[in-house]
């Protein structure tokens, strides 16, 4: 398949997920246990797919300017999801206290647009570059593509919006993945720079979002489910590398 076409419907799939994140926390009675193991496996992956695959094939692209860009993307997230919204952190929202102002939940939801969009540029650009880094970007992506629906739809009731709001909430950040592809794919000379950036996104993503999660679980058992995440891309490069 072509790679354009390939990444939109990526990307699709993946807003998808964002989606059905928003929707878990909008029917109040569904378990959602289950997406700490998200968390954790999705920060392993995408760790690792950051360090062993996206920064070395930026640097056989964009060489020396690598380095800069890697910065760039990581204090983006930063910026928009740390600074300019004082109180993020993945997973469900409790802290209603922490959103008397509902104006906090629209500066997160903002932080989270320009995150996404990002993801959707890593998908798009690494299948420029090839099929085989395509698809490991996508199921990094892929990973945290729920509990991130899920993230934003409890900030957005936490801060007293409706459930409809909520759920709006979730698909908007799908809208953005799905428009960081349709962007990539029209400037795709733009994938030495893309590329880079979006490899800086995803390790902030995965250690300063997801990580910082993973650790407030008691016990060792979910910080151990990041090596598998890290074991999965070495099982996969193993197998499936020469697609
Ligand atoms: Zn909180
Ligand atoms: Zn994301």
């Amino acid at each position: 398949m072509n790679p354009i076409l390939l990444s939109v419907v990526l990307g699709l799939t993946a807003a998808s997920a964002n989606v059905f994140g928003g929707f878990i926390i909008v029917q109040k009675h569904w378990e959602r246990a289950y997406l700490r193991y998200f968390v954790a496996l999705g920060s392993g992956f995408m760790l690792a797919t950051t360090i062993m695959e996206m920064i070395p094939e930026s640097v056989r692209i964009a060489a020396g300017r690598t380095p800069l860009y890697v910065l760039i993307g990581y204090l983006l997230v930063h910026f928009f999801e740390h600074t300019v919204s004082p109180h993020f952190h993945f997973g469900e929202e409790t802290h209603s206290d922490e959103f008397i102002h509902s104006h906090k939940s629209y500066s997160i939801l903002g932080g989270l647009l320009i995150h996404t969009f990002f993801d959707g540029i890593a998908i798009a650009s690494a299948f420029l570059v090839s099929n085989w880094l395509g698809w490991i970007v996508f199921l990094a992506v892929f990973l945290h593509k729920v509990p991130e629906g899920f993230t934003v739809a409890s900030v957005m009731l936490a801060s007293g919006s409706s459930r409809k709001a909520a759920f709006g909430a979730s698909a908007m950040l799908g809208v953005a993945t799905v428009a960081g592809v349709l962007t990539m794919s029209l400037f795709e000379k733009w994938v030495s720079v893309g590329l880079p950036i979006s490899a800086g996104v995803t390790l902030y993503v995965a250690a300063s979002d997801l990580i910082p999660e993973v650790n407030k679980e008691p016990g060792v058992g979910m910080a151990f489910v990041v090596f598998a995440g890290v074991a999965l891309l070495f099982v996969l490069d193993k197998f499936f590398r020469s697609f």
